[in-house]
C-alpha cells in the first residue's frame, strides 16, 4: 500500500514533464495514455507486470506460469465451473453478496474501455518498528483488523486479511484508483481500467535501519488463505469482466514513478497460479 523507494532520486530522473501530453509513457512497463494499457499482448504485460519485486521495489524477471500463458494468450474468459468454484471458495458474508452481484458488470472508464487489470498489493502495516513479527502471524488480531482500512474512501475495492476473510471497500462496478500511475500520472480517465486488492501483511524495519522507507515484509509473505482467496478473487472479477484480466503488482504498475511503493512483497506468482489452476483447469484443456 505505502511506502516509499529509497530509489526515489534515481528514478526521478526517468519520469516525465507534465507536458507530455499523448506521448506513451516510459515508466516501467510502457503505460500508454490513449489506450489506457501497457505495452505488449496480454501475455506480455502480465510478464511484465509480474516481475518479482524485491526488498525496497527493486524488480527482477521471472518467467511467467504457463497457466497466465494460457488463460491471456487468445481473448477468452472464465467457464461457468470456474466461476462456480471461485464463488464458492469465498468466504461468508462477501460470499452471499458476490453470487448476489454474478451478473452485474464490472467497471469502465469514462471512456468506455473495460476493466483489464488485476492489481495486488500488501497493505504494508501495520508497520511494527524494530519489533518482530507476531509469532502467529495468520491469526494475530491486531496485525489483520480491518478497521484501520475503514475510512470515508477505502483505498482499494477489497481488503483480505491473513485468515482469508474479504472486505469490501468499493464494489467491482465502481471506477477507482490505488496506484500513484492512475491518481498522480493519468487522472481520472485510468478509473476503471484497475481493481485493487489489498492484502494484509505487516511490515517491519530491516535489521540495522529505523526508516520506513527501508521496511522488510514477513517470509513467507501471503498466507495459503491469501493465495486461495486471491485466486477466487481474480476468477470471479475476471468473469464479471466477461474476460481473463491482466495480473499486475502495485510496484510494477508504479515502476519508475518517484516514491513508488514496493509492495506487494515476498508475492509467489507461481502459488498464486496453482490455486487460480485450481479452479479453472477443469474447464480449460490443457494443449
Ligand atoms: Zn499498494
Amino acid at each position: 500500500m505505502r511506502r516509499a523507494a529509497a530509489l526515489a532520486p534515481i528514478l526521478a530522473a526517468l519520469a516525465l514533464p507534465a507536458t507530455a501530453g499523448a506521448e506513451p509513457l516510459l515508466y516501467g512497463c510502457n503505460f500508454d495514455r490513449e489506450t489506457l494499457s501497457f505495452a505488449g499482448t496480454p501475455v506480455e504485460q502480465a510478464a511484465c507486470l509480474l516481475r518479482k519485486v524485491g526488498p525496497l521495489g527493486v524488480k527482477h524477471d521471472q518467467p511467467l506460469p504457463p497457466l497466465f500463458r494460457r488463460l491471456l494468450a487468445a481473448p477468452g474468459a472464465p467457464g461457468p465451473g470456474a466461476r462456480a468454484r471461485a464463488m464458492a471458495a469465498l468466504p461468508q458474508p462477501y460470499r452471499a453478496y458476490a453470487e448476489a452481484h454474478a451478473a452485474d458488470p464490472a467497471a469502465r472508464t469514462a471512456a468506455g474501455l473495460p476493466l483489464a487489470y488485476f492489481v495486488i498489493h500488501d497493505t504494508s502495516t501495520p508497520l511494527l518498528g524494530a519489533a518482530p513479527f507476531p509469532r502467529w502471524l495468520d491469526r494475530d488480531a491486531l496485525v489483520n483488523d480491518f478497521t484501520p482500512y475503514i475510512v470515508p474512501q477505502p483505498v482499494a475495492h477489497i481488503f483480505l486479511s491473513r485468515w482469508g476473510q474479504i472486505w469490501a471497500g468499493h464494489d467491482l462496478a465502481e471506477p477507482w484508483r490505488a496506484t500513484k500511475l492512475e491518481s498522480r500520472v493519468v487522472g481520472p480517465a485510468s478509473r476503471g481500467r484497475f481493481v485493487h486488492i489489498e492484502t494484509i501483511q505487516p511490515r517491519r524495519f530491516i535489521a540495522g535501519t529505523h526508516s520506513e522507507e527501508s521496511t522488510e515484509g514477513p517470509r513467507p509473505g501471503f498466507s495459503k488463505a491469501q493465495y486461495r482467496m486471491l485466486a477466487a478473487l481474480y476468477v470471479y472479477f475476471s468473469g464479471r469482466a466477461g474476460h481473463w484480466l491482466i495480473p499486475a503488482q502495485h510496484a510494477t504498475v508504479d515502476d519508475g514513478i518517484p516514491q513508488a511503493h514496493d509492495d506487494p512483497q515476498n508475492f509467489s506468482v507461481e502459488r498464486f497460479a496453482r490455486e487460480v489452476g485450481k479452479l479453472v483447469s477443469a474447464d480449460q484443456p490443457r494443449p
